[in-house]
C-alpha cells in the first residue's frame, strides 16, 4: 500500500521502513504537503486520529495515511509527561527543550524516586490509519519499562537514553533498531497494522 506519514519526523519514518517493509511509505513533504498539527487532545488515540484526519484531508487521492502519536507516561509522575511528552518542560523553560536536555529535566524530577521499582513507567504508541473516509482504524500499544538514574546508550532517539525496557534489559537507546522495533511501543502497534493491512 502507499501510505503517506502524518510526521514531520525522519526518526519515526526510519523506523515505520525498518518495519513496514512490504509498503511504500511517503512524508507529508516527499508531495510538498503543508503538514502542521496542533496536538490538543487528552489521550494519544485522539491526537493520532487527528493528525490522520488532518493529513488525509489534502493527500492525492489512492494514498492511505498513518499517524503515530507517542508518549512516555511515568507513574511516579501521575502518568506525566503523557500527552505533552514533545512539549515536556516547555512550561518551566519557556521554549522546546533540545531532547537531551528533556531527559535531564525529566531525571531531575525523578531524583526523589531512588528505588527501580518507583521509577516505572510505559511507552505508548497510537496509530491511525485512513484508508478511505470511512476506513479508519486505530490502534494503541505500550512497552513496559522504569525511568533509568542517567542517560545510557546512543541509538535511537527522543526519551530512549533514559527508558529502560525491563523485557530486553537495555535501555531503548543501546538496541539495534531491529531490536527496538522488536521491543518498543512502536515495533507493537506495527505489527498489529501488518496484520490489519494483510487483510484489508
Ligand atoms: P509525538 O508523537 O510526535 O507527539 O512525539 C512525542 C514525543 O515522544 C517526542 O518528543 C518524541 O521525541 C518522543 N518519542 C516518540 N517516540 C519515541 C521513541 O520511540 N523513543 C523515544 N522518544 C520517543
Amino acid at each position: 500500500m502507499n501510505i503517506i506519514l502524518a510526521t514531520t519526523n525522519n526518526h519515526k519514518r526510519k523506523e515505520f521502513s525498518r518495519i513496514l517493509k512490504d509498503h511504500t511509505l511517503f512524508l507529508p513533504s516527499d508531495f510538498a504537503l503543508p503538514f502542521d498539527f496542533e496536538e490538543t487532545a487528552e489521550t494519544f488515540t485522539e491526537n493520532s486520529l487527528g493528525k490522520a484526519r488532518a493529513l488525509a484531508q489534502i493527500v492525492p487521492k489512492g494514498y492511505a495515511v498513518l499517524a503515530d502519536d507517542s508518549g512516555l507516561c511515568v507513574d511516579a509522575l501521575k502518568g506525566q509527561p503523557g500527552v505533552r511528552t514533545a512539549r515536556y518542560g516547555m512550561e518551566v523553560f519557556g521554549h522546546l527543550l533540545e531532547e537531551h536536555e528533556r531527559n535531564e529535566y525529566l531525571l531531575k524530577n525523578m531524583k526523589d524516586f531512588t528505588q527501580i521499582e518507583d521509577r516505572s513507567a510505559s511507552f505508548v504508541c497510537a496509530l491511525s490509519l485512513i484508508v478511505k473516509s470511512h476506513r479508519v482504524f486505530t490502534i494503541c500499544e505500550s512497552v513496559e519499562g522504569h525511568i533509568t538514574f542517567e542517560q545510557y546508550g546512543k541509538g535511537g532517539f527522543g526519551y530512549d537514553p533514559v527508558f529502560f525496557v525491563t523485557e530486553a534489559g537495555k535501555t531503548m537507546a543501546e538496541l539495534t533498531g531491529p531490536e527496538k522495533d522488536l521491543y518498543s511501543h512502536r515495533g507493537r502497534a506495527t505489527r498489529h497494522l501488518i496484520t490489519l493491512l494483510g487483510e484489508l
